[in-house]
């Protein structure tokens, strides 16, 4: 991670209010090296994937540079596939919030032509878009580049691979001599490298690139996921995997407080690490994690650096890190004082790229992770229902309530099993999810081929392995021997008045 903050990267004051807003604490290193060059008015050469944070990296320096007053078309982002498009332009959007007026436009195939044809009327100062539409609205006179600033090629070898390179030439010519240009690849194939020579000469490169480290006495897990599963798949490994104390790495402030809140209403014992805290708490927060008072922590990479807790047993990436400098550091949280560790890594299709470029940082392979089946994970609640119901017959009060139960039984001539049967569903409308009922759903997984629209050269990515060492990946939980009543998991039965 840099060093440096975003201020001192020189950013103007609107988009560092964008920054504060969205809650990012550090730049990642590929925006220590790009933000100070493109603000300088370099073209820019960046070898990097999806992940670390390259969008930011162009669109926070180009916006520092914009004339918010002028309407017309000042910055050009050209993507290969719509989603990332929209992607790239929400982001846009994100960081230009500290701005009285900055309109982007998303413009890309397969949508009506009537309402981008509209919204470029209206004016917009940033256009995010798909070449061959882009390139429809430049030969029919609609899109105006006589004004553009900045050029951006993202995901270069991706419109390369999907047979866009003619049209983003023809588009690049289009576009003035003094326009600034800016080239994101994650590898650099010879017609990538001959576009870089012709129209970005002398620009500056900036790599992401890391020395290999081993991680010794860590195993290391991938989970693909969809993005808004992300919660339901963390949840499910916590529940399985027995964990004596875990960090859970996410990218932003806001996120350690909003993973935290969501965890701890499922019943773990958590706290947010994050960069907002003051010394003390941060410190408090460590010493809970250390003394058994909390077991998850939810932090940032800045927040977590340095971190050493034996108890740690498992380093949850939640969302991928900037390199693999940050994911080495992250997995360096576990596997202390000699024991053993465990890291699990959830990755979206999007992000699947990360998996060769972190095996190769760290010389070893990923293996993958397999959630439990529904029926499994059925077993399983109901064997920790049962561990906890057993857990209080030894509480102080059992002898009492059973003379209340016996009681109300013998007065409505009712046996015990249906009392004990209406005492559990209300215990489940007191707290839903208590009573293990319902076998749960299967998680949909996506395919280990290469996504829609996606997919590297070659067309293969994803390189997901089955089965890891110890053939059941998440070695069940199960009953922890002696295992308190109210414990932690989610939907664990905690008597009234002990929550
Ligand atoms: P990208 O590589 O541009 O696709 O960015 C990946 C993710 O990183 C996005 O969700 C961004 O919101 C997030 N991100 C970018 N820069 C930072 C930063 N400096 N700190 C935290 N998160 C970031």
């Amino acid at each position: 991670m840099s060093e440096k903050t975003f201020a001192e990267l020189g950013l103007s004051p609107a988009v560092l209010e964008a920054v504060r807003t969205v809650g990012y604490e550090i730049p990642t290193p590929i925006q220590a090296q790009a933000i100070p060059a493109l603000l300088e008015g370099h073209h820019l050469l960046g070898v990097a994937q999806t992940g670390t944070g390259k969008t930011a990296a162009f669109a926070m320096p180009l916006l520092s540079r914009i004339d918010a007053d002028d309407l017309s078309p000042q910055i050009l982002v050209l993507t290969p596939t719509r989603e990332l498009a929209i992607q790239v332009a929400e982001a846009f959007t994100t960081y230009a919030s500290g701005f009285k007026q900055l309109h982007v436009l998303p413009i890309y195939g397969g949508a009506d032509f009537a309402p981008q044809l509209k919204a470029l009327q209206r004016g917009a100062q940033v256009i995010v878009g798909t070449p061959g539409r882009l390139l429809d609205h430049l030969r029919r006179g609609r899109l105006k580049l006589d004004n553009i600033k900045a050029l951006v090629l993202d995901e270069a070898d991706e419109m390369l691979r999907m047979g866009f390179i003619d049209d983003v030439e023809s588009i690049l010519a289009a576009t003035p001599d003094s326009c600034q240009r800016a080239l994101f690849s994650a590898t650099m194939p010879p017609a990538i490298a001959r576009v870089a020579n012709t129209y970005l000469s002398d620009a500056t490169q900036v790599k992401i690139e890391s020395e290999t480290r081993t991680v010794e006495r860590i195993s290391q897990y991938v989970l693909p996921t969809f993005g808004d599963r992300k919660l339901d798949a963390l949840t499910r490994i916590l529940e399985v995997e027995p964990i004596d104390a875990a960090i859970i790495f996410v990218r932003t402030k806001a996120e350690t407080t909003m993973l935290s809140e969501k965890l701890a209403a499922r019943g773990h014992s958590v706290a947010p690490l994050n960069g907002d805290l003051n010394q003390r708490q941060r410190e408090q927060t460590v010493e809970d994690l250390k003394r058994g008072k909390k077991d998850i922590i939810v932090a940032t990479d800045v927040a977590a650096r340095g971190l050493d807790v034996s108890r740690v047993s498992h380093v949850i990436n939640y969302d991928v890190p900037y390199d693999s400098e940050a994911y080495i550091h992250r997995v360096g949280r576990t596997g202390r004082a000699g024991r053993s560790g465990k890291a699990i890594l959830l990755v979206t299709p999007r992000e699947r790229s990360w998996l060769k470029t972190l095996e190769r940082a760290t010389n070893s392979p990923m293996e993958s992770y397999e959630l439990p089946t529904p029926a499994a994970l059925q077993k399983l609640r109901q064997e920790q229902f049962e561990s906890q119901l057993l857990g209080f017959t030894e509480d102080g009060k059992v002898a009492k309530a059973m003379g209340l139960l016996d009681d109300i039984a013998e007065r409505n001539d009712i046996d015990m099993a249906m009392l004990a049967g209406a005492l559990a569903c209300w215990m489940e409308s007191a707290q839903p999810g208590t009573l293990p009922l319902e076998t749960p759903s299967a998680l949909p997984v996506p395919s280990a081929n290469a996504p829609k629209g996606k997919g590297g050269p070659g067309g293969k990515r994803g390189n997901f392995r089955k089965g890891g060492p110890g053939g059941k990946p998440g070695g069940y939980r199960g009953n922890k021997p002696g295992g308190k009543p109210g414990g932690k998991r989610d939907g664990g039965f905690k008597p009234a008045g002990k929550r």
